[in-house]
């Protein structure tokens, strides 16, 4: 269950030991170099966390950090700030942006997975609370997703792409993430599997007028959205 992790830091050094620590830890792992590049990559592909540092060349990671949380698409996205700073005021700052967790220069590798740890834990969202969106209910305990029409007649892979996708709306998932996802790392099946269960999912959720929450995002994969 690989998370995607984007590090925003101008500075080569401590970017490329960033991003390989967190590679080695099993995190997908995307770079930018400055609060530009950053919003290229969060349009191409949100992430689940992001690591931004303060101090960018054209513009505060402050802001970047206000404009994720600001943008309904984006504001599931995690952040840990990072600062050179350790001023209680601009913790109090970096927190009021809208970041999840702040870490201060120098910090240790090992502190950081930490807290990327917990703040990802934490963003999970409950895990196993009802989810509504636009006509569908999903409730994780009772594995069931119904609309006015009554119960979807979901398979067990339809049923944790689905919820996949309301966890995530407006998300695209390629078909290796996907994969990586609903069948996990470790089973070998071919990435036009996913092909399948996704007409599958589609079939299901066409007597209930759904079918086309679940888009094709052609040459990237597929998203959940009502729009
Ligand atoms: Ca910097």
């Amino acid at each position: 269950m690989a998370h995607d992790i984007l590090v925003v830091e101008d500075e080569n050094a401590i970017r490329g030991m960033l991003a390989f620590n967190l590679r080695r830890a099993d995190f997908e792992v995307r770079e930018a170099a400055d609060s530009q590049a950053a919003r290229k990559a969060i349009g191409q592909r949100l992430p689940d966390l992001a690591i931004i540092d303060w101090m960018l060349p054209d513009g505060s990671g402050l802001d970047l950090t206000r404009w994720i949380k600001r943008t309904p698409e984006t504001r599931d996205v995690a952040i840990i700030m990072v600062t050179a700073r350790s001023q209680e005021q601009d913790k109090i700052a970096g927190l009021s942006s809208g970041a999840d967790d702040y870490v201060t220069k120098p910090f240790s590798s090992r502190e950081l997975l930490a807290r990327i740890t917990a703040v990802l834990r934490r963003s999970q969202r409950g895990g196993e609370e009802v989810i509504t969106r636009g006509c569908l209910t999903l409730n994780p305990q009772s594995h069931r997703v119904t609309s006015d029409h009554g119960a979807l007649a979901l398979g067990p892979t339809e049923f944790r792409l689905l919820r996949l996708f309301m966890e995530r709306p407006e998300r695209v998932f390629s078909r290796a993430q996907l994969l990586d996802r609903v069948w996990g790392p470790a089973v070998f099946v071919e990435e036009r599997t996913v092909d399948v269960h996704i007409r599958r999912l589609r079939q299901a959720m066409e007597p209930h007028g759904a079918a086309g929450y679940i888009q094709t995002v052609r040459g990237a994969g597929y998203r959940f959205s009502l729009n």
